[in-house]
């Protein structure tokens, strides 16, 4: 009797892009009822300085997403030699402007401007980014404020496809404040059992083959192969890297820092790069801008109700 040769499966992926453009429709209906009733609508203030080409197109996709959610969208452009106390004055203008629920300041800064101390300068309620020590510090005690984008778009990828996260091992490769830091307090949070791995982990496939949930953040290109990933393993990939531009390409492609070809025949599911993690950031943002609008306001939104 001859047997079948086993065919390998592909994990599932996971799309971040349609889960994205859900999350913003459901933004956009909420932020119609909250004009309704509030009288007024909901207002992202977006400050650029400089013009570095990336950062004018994030900002200027930012806007877009903002007006086609509903909401105001307040952008201010500024020199790339402003001084410091200008930028703290637009921003104390608008941490006391009643219009403006929520301020994202693009990073990063030109270097002769203090990053920390303009983070430090926006209203921990307004700081839809979740940067500020204040809302860092609500996140790691369990207190409501604002978490950081990227991870918090990464978890609701993982609940959605997962359920219940309880006893999973998770590793999440990168300790930055916006991305690393973050998911390891909401992995934890969500009671997986967490290590957080970085650039002097030593034996890092091994580290990385015990985890049930695999959460990249470093920005090395296709980093993580086959044999680092548990099979069945959910793995999310948020990191964004340019390959060299190959035969006769204008541009390099985009890949992430999963080797993504061979990872997805041995993982259960995998976010692609691009139309994974990066579409969430963006819908992430409004979310949080519209539940800035409703608790500067005093109006209840109910609870998971985003
Ligand atoms: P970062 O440079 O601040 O942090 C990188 C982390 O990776 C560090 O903590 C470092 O310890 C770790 N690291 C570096 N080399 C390593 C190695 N060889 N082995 C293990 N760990 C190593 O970067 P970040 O801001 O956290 O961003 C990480 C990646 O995610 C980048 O590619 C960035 O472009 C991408 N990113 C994507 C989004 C999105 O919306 N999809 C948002 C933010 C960041």
């Amino acid at each position: 009797m001859t047997c079948a040769a086993p065919t390998a499966r592909a994990a599932d992926l996971l799309d971040g892009k349609a889960f994205a453009l859900q999350l913003r429709e459901k933004v956009g209906a909420l932020a119609r009822d909250f004009q309704a009733r509030a009288g007024r609508k909901a207002g992202l203030a977006v400050v650029l300085v400089g013009d570095d080409p990336a950062s004018q197109v994030y900002v200027g996709s930012k806007g877009k997403a903002t007006l086609a959610a509903n909401m105001n969208s307040f952008e201010h452009r500024l020199p790339d030699d402003v001084a410091g106390e200008e930028l703290l004055a637009l921003i104390a203008q608008l941490n006391s402007d009643p219009a403006v629920d929520g301020i994202l300041v693009q990073l990063p800064l030109p270097a002769h401007l203090d990053e920390q101390a303009v983070i430090a300068a926006i209203s921990p309620d307004k700081d839809v980014d979740g940067f500020h020590v204040i809302n860092a510090g609500r996140l790691s005690v369990g207190q409501a404020g604002f978490v950081p984008c990227t991870p918090l778009g990464c978890m609701m990828l993982l609940t959605d496809r997962l359920g219940d996260l309880s006893g999973l091992e998770a590793v999440v490769i990168g300790r930055s404040n916006i991305v690393g830091k973050p998911m390891a307090q909401l992995l934890l949070d969500a009671n997986a059992t967490v290590t957080i791995a970085h650039s002097q982990t030593k034996n890092l496939p091994e580290v990385v083959r015990r985890a049930d949930i695999v959460v990249a953040a470093v920005g090395r290109a296709e980093m993580i192969g086959r044999d680092w990933i548990k099979p069945g393993a959910t793995v999310i990939d948020v990191g964004i890297n340019r390959l060299p531009p190959a035969g006769g390409e204008a541009k390099g492609r985009l890949v992430g820092d999963v080797a993504f070809d061979e990872v997805r025949e041995v993982a259960g599911a995998i976010t692609p790069v691009p139309g994974g993690v990066g579409p969430m950031t963006i819908a992430v943002l409004l979310r949080n801008t519209l539940v800035a609008a409703h608790r500067n306001a005093g109006i209840a939104l109910a609870e998971n109700a985003l």
